[in-house]
């Protein structure tokens, strides 16, 4: 799939919608999910046009992804959730559900997060 510029992700990342930014360096911005299931939920996501991981991988420098996910560690890091565990998760496609066709990390955590998936 291409990269539509119109995703509410990269408008975030153009400064033409806002977000609360958690973190942020050349790789990766973090912010607050709007709709958070847990009481830390973010979203860390690379500056650049990649619609998942299939895409990321496959096209961005092994310096970009390896930036791109030591932030992802940094964020966990900055907001103190390493001690008691987090979960990270990345939907990709349409099998998982992904809404925002910007490849993104969830963080979650501040509770029992539970089993992995639910069962079908
Ligand atoms: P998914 O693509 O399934 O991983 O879900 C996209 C996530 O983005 C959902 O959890 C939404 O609540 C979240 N989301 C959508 N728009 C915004 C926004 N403007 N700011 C923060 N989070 C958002």
């Amino acid at each position: 799939m291409a990269y539509d510029e119109s995703n509410i992700f990269a408008k975030i990342l153009r400064g033409e919608i806002p977000c609360e930014k958690v973190y942020e360096d050349e790789y990766a911005l973090a912010f607050p999910d709007i709709r958070p299931l847990a009481p830390v939920h973010l979203l860390v996501i690379p500056k650049g046009p990649y619609v998942s991981l299939d895409d990321l991988t496959a096209n961005a420098s092994a310096e970009f992804i390896g930036g791109f996910f030591r932030a992802v560690g940094e964020v966990a890091r900055k907001v103190g959730v390493v001690e008691n565990g987090y979960r990270i998760l990345a939907n990709n496609g349409a099998d998982a559900h992904q809404e925002v066709m910007h490849f993104h990390v969830h963080i979650f955590a501040g509770r029992q997060l539970g089993g992995m998936l639910k069962k079908a």
